[in-house]
């Protein structure tokens, strides 16, 4: 008789795990059973700022794959199905079908939790009020695309991480004033403040009003209870629209209430496999766990969409009778407001010193491509390296120019390979004048950091 697989959560994760294991058992051996409780499967939570912002024209354009074309795969989706219960002994999860109400109970041989992440929306006064929206679902892009029909003259977005801050851009593209107001010194504090300071002044350049340590105490809404103002530390902002950036939480209470295992970040507990902690047939990945950062050595919840896929490749092959492992992050992410480009990996000097890292730091500002060719625009490096052994601990990269960013990727791959930044001084890179100068930045800022630790040394 054939297993039976159960998938709680139809979108990257889910999927790649249910994919996965079709691709390695086919329905005679395995059946595979998938709940969402919303009406989509493989979609880019990822394009939602770009589909609002207007570079991807239709929504069925962030729809990878539907519900019918899994189900031709032999994976049987039912959408508008809510997991409420897992029982880990007995085998068997509880689901309602959201349409009529109904509950049943559904066996499994095999369970993945792949149930994502909720975003943050604080108990603030007026937080209901109309005009107020988060971007984690399509259905909150639709809502907000909608709530632009009215034609509002002005944005507060709240949260300057990266969600606030491709939000900022497409309210931009929309010809909305906008303010973006965030509580930290500087926004996008997934970096150090001194690069964060760099995206601040593009974002005020391209006509972006940030306003900092201005953590929200209300949401002002008119008589008709539509929101009219935010109101901060610093200051009352007026909007007619308002956007909530301000990150997620991983979605662990179904697994929590199960008994299963959640750590201290608050993500489902995994072992390398991405088999839960202490389980023989459940599986968990995807923004509901926590992971390794193989640079601090600690536990983490990095809610990217590149991790999901992996997780759920990783569960799917081992479900499918393979093998396979997920070992951790180093912390590579990377995004962008209109031109400038915005990326980091590894540590910020606020995360070393939290481990107990003894570092340097380096920092240049050079070019995208060679100073003399057409279309050349600046880029700020920024490297942290460990005091004596010179091991790479972070990258930051802010710039203005088409490929900044994905320079990260470089860092990212020495990162994981432990190297020293006197190492990356010779690292390979491609040159070539249209696209970086003879001496590209990442190896620029690797030498100033080499330079500085023999400095220091010496000292
Ligand atoms: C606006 C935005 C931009 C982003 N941009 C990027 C980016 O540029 N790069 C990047 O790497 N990542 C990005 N991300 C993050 C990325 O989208 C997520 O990391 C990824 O979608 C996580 O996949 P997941 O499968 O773990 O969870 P999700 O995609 O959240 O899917 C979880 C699914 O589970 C369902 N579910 C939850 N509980 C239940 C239940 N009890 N029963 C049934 N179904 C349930 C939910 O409805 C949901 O469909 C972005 C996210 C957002 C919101």
């Amino acid at each position: 008789m054939a297993e039976r697989l159960v998938v709680i959560g139809g979108d990257a994760t889910g999927m790649s795990a249910a994919s996965q294991a079709r691709r390695r058992r086919g329905p005679e051996d395995l059946e595979i059973v998938v709940f969402e409780r919303g009406r989509h499967t493989s979609y880019s939570a990822c394009g939602i700022p770009y589909w609002i912002g207007g570079a991807v024209d239709n929504v069925a354009r962030l729809v990878v794959r539907s519900p019918e074309e899994h189900r031709i795969r032999d994976i049987d989706v039912h959408l508008h199905h809510e997991v409420e219960a897992i029982d880990p002994q007995g085998g068997e999860v509880r689901v309602r079908d959201l349409a009529s109400g109904q509950e049943k109970r559904v066996g499994f041989d095999h369970l993945v939790i792949a149930t994502g992440a909720h975003p943050v929306r604080p108990k603030l006064p007026g937080i209901d009020a109309e005009g107020i929206y988060g971007v984690q679902t399509l259905d909150d892009g639709e809502a907000v695309l909608t709530d632009l029909e009215r034609k509002p003259r002005r944005a507060v977005v709240v949260g300057g991480g990266y969600i606030g801050v491709e939000m900022a851009e497409a309210m931009v593209k929309h010809g909305l004033k906008v303010t973006l107001v965030d509580q930290a010194a500087e926004p996008m504090s997934t970096l150090d403040p001194d690069m964060g300071r760099l995206v601040h002044q593009a974002m005020e350049n391209i006509g972006i009003d940030v306003v900092t340590e201005a953590g929200v105490e209300e949401f002002e809404a008119d008589s008709r209870g539509r929101v009219r103002a935010v109101a901060t530390k610093q200051g009352t902002f007026p909007a007619d629209v308002v956007v909530l950036g301000l990150g997620v939480r991983p979605n662990a209470a179904l697994a929590q209430e199960a008994g299963l295992s959640v750590g201290a970040v608050g993500g489902i507990c995994t072992d390398l496999r991405m088999r839960v902690t202490g389980q023989e047939r459940i599986w968990a990945g995807g923004d509901c766990v926590e992971v390794l950062n193989l640079v601090s050595g600690r536990p983490q919840n990095v809610a990217l969409g590149t991790h999901a896929n992996k997780h759920g490749r990783v569960i799917g092959i081992n479900i499918g009778g393979g093998y396979a492992t997920f070992p951790g992050v180093v912390g590579t992410a990377v995004s962008k407001v209109c031109d400038l480009e915005i990326a980091r990996t590894g540590l910020r000097e606020s995360d070393a010193r939290q481990v107990g890292f003894e570092y340097l730091t380096a920092m240049v500002t050079s070019t995208s491509r060679a100073g003399y060719f057409p279309g050349s625009s600046p880029m700020t490096v920024k490297m942290i390296a460990e005091w004596r052994t010179g091991l790479l601990l972070g990258v930051q990269i802010v710039g203005r120019a088409a490929g900044a960013a994905k320079r990260i990727d470089a860092a990212a791959v020495a990162l994981w390979n432990k190297m020293t930044v006197e190492e990356m001084t010779s690292l390979d890179l491609g040159y070539a004048p249209p696209f970086s100068p003879v001496w590209d930045p990442i190896l620029l800022a690797a030498r100033k950091a080499a330079e500085a630790i023999v400095a220091s040394c010496q000292g």
